[in-house]
């Protein structure tokens, strides 16, 4: 079975239901989306894409972008997204190593490239979508006939990288499956639901997370270029969507709009709020719920996975936590020499399922290095990512990145946790802990803040010091406008002064 089976189960189920629904009222059903995807691929298929060749995307929230997916899905092309924003040596980087047939892009990104230097594409064609909508409508050509398998590539996701240059993850049409029908279950997805998606869908999160489960439901996606919180507010409270997917950055955002105008009543009839991506500061999770009634589902997952584990649906769900296993996944915990670990202690985070990909392509020592294989012979995906696990609630807690882990004389500072403390105290906005070299320590904590208005520095420290050990506290305090983070809201910490 490949994705495209998939959405013509969906398609089989209602036909003429909502599929999309655009920002200028236009809407598509399933039947028609799969229909016009078909046209796409036969007008990809003239210009030499066929089964097995990269299709590299570069276009943001349309419906054009959203054809261009089911084609590749239905030629059994690997599609291939690009960050919107990306210059010149990360798009150069992306073409070179991916090799895509073609590239498809839009108008908008036009200037980008005029800017950057088309010679950026390295003799890459450039398609823009408008251009293959006209030819489909022309094309005569029947459907083309390749199907991909299971273990066929469907994606190739480059890895925002936060260090060193990004690295193309293989995602098979079966680890989209695992991921897409893990989620269907898990979160009681139907097809009346209607998913609010303002994320990216040249990222996981927007693309597979929201736009693929959403179709495999059977549901509608009302796609939207970008998050913009009062249009958020307003669509939500009309009563227009059941479900709403986010970073953490979103929700500080309609948390502050709600507390600034209020209303946050009128968001109830929404079914559910999810975030992911990035951590949810506990006391997003405390203003959102406070203002609407509502507990953000927090989940976690990864470009090279899918998702992994989750908040529940039905139960409680525990702010500062990303939950527990979805269906599918297997989690352990493990020491630095890859000894498993107990619930209660730090470590590293590994995983197992039919969601996790291939490798990376290309990289066959990268994708060596990435798993571990345990007694038995199973193979493990090193996420790389630190928690612990609660004995009681089987509740992960992330602690951040193994690379981000400070040392401080030899203990361990695990940033999050840090950054949970400060981010409780009034007046923080958003922080960041990062690693400093030290002479004497090695390593010390180092904290970047937004703050609003002027801190009191001394009881900041106070309020640290009642709550963490001597070691953890950050030696000093910086304070900034802004945090650079990048499309998803994650915190590009290598980014930050040293
Ligand atoms: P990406 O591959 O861009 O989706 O990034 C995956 C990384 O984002 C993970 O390895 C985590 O470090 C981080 N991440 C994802 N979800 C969460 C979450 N709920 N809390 C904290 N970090 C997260």
């Amino acid at each position: 079975m490949n994705l495209w089976d998939l959405l013509l189960v969906a398609r089989r189920r209602a036909p003429e239901a909502p599929a999309l629904q655009l920002a200028d009222g236009s809407a598509w059903s399933h039947d028609a989306l799969l229909a016009a995807a078909e046209r796409r691929a036969a007008a990809l298929r003239e210009r030499g894409v066929g089964a097995g060749d990269r299709l590299a995307l570069w276009a943001g929230n349309r419906v054009e972008t959203v054809l261009a997916y089911l084609a590749a899905a239905r030629l059994g092309a690997v599609a291939v997204p690009l960050n919107l924003a990306y210059r010149r040596q990360e798009l150069a980087h992306v073409l070179a190593d991916a090799a895509p047939r073609l590239l498809l892009s839009e108008r908008e990104q036009l200037p980008v490239l005029e800017e950057v230097g088309r010679d950026a594409l390295g003799g890459v064609p450039l398609v823009l979508v408008e251009e293959l909508a006209a030819a489909a409508r022309e094309t005569a050509a029947p459907p083309p006939p390749a199907r991909a398998a299971g273990d066929d590539l469907a994606l190739l996701l480059y890895t925002s990288g936060t260090t060193g240059r990004s690295k193309g993850a293989m995602l098979t049409h079966n680890n989209l499956l695992a991921t897409v029908t893990g989620l269907l279950a898990a979160w009681a997805w139907e097809p009346g639901d209607r998913l609010l998606l303002t994320l990216p869908i040249f990222h996981t999160h927007g693309l597979v997370v929201g736009l693929f489960t959403a179709l495999a439901a059977g549901a509608s996606v009302r796609l939207r270029r970008r998050f913009e919180a009062e249009a958020v507010v307003a669509e939500l409270a009309a009563g227009e969507a059941t479900l709403f997917f986010g970073v953490p950055t979103m929700y500080v955002r309609l948390v502050d709009l709600l507390r600034r105008d209020g209303g946050g009543e009128r968001l109830r009839p929404v079914r559910l709020f999810c975030c992911g991506s990035a951590p949810l500061a506990p006391e997003t999770f405390a203003g959102f719920r406070a203002a609407t009634g509502h507990a953000i589902l927090e989940r976690y997952g990864m470009t090279e996975t899918g998702m992994l584990l989750g908040n529940p649906y039905a139960g409680e769900r525990l702010p500062g936590t990303v939950g527990t296993p979805l269906p599918g996944v297997s989690l352990r915990i493990v020491d630095r020499d890859g000894r498993h670990l107990p619930a209660g202690a730090e470590g590293e985070l590994l995983v197992r399922g039919s969601n996790v990909f291939a490798g990376y392509w290309r990289d066959t020592a990268k994708t060596a290095e990435s798993f571990a294989v345990d007694d038995g012979g199973q193979r493990w995906f090193r996420t790389g990512d630190l928690g612990r696990l609660d004995g009681a609630s089987g509740h992960v807690t992330l602690l951040g990145r193994g690379r981000e882990l400070i040392l401080r004389g030899g203990f361990n500072v695990y940033p999050r946790e840090v950054e949970e403390v400060l981010e409780a105290f009034p007046g923080v906005r958003e922080v960041a802990v990062v690693g400093r070299p030290h002479a004497e320590w090695g390593e010390v904590p180092v904290a970047f803040v937004v703050a609003e208005g002027a801190l009191d520095e001394a009881a900041l420290l106070a309020h640290c010091a009642a709550e963490l050990a001597r070691f953890k506290l950050p030696v000093a305090f910086r304070y900034v406008e802004t945090l650079p983070r990048n499309a998803l809201g994650k915190v590009q910490k290598h980014l930050l002064p040293s």
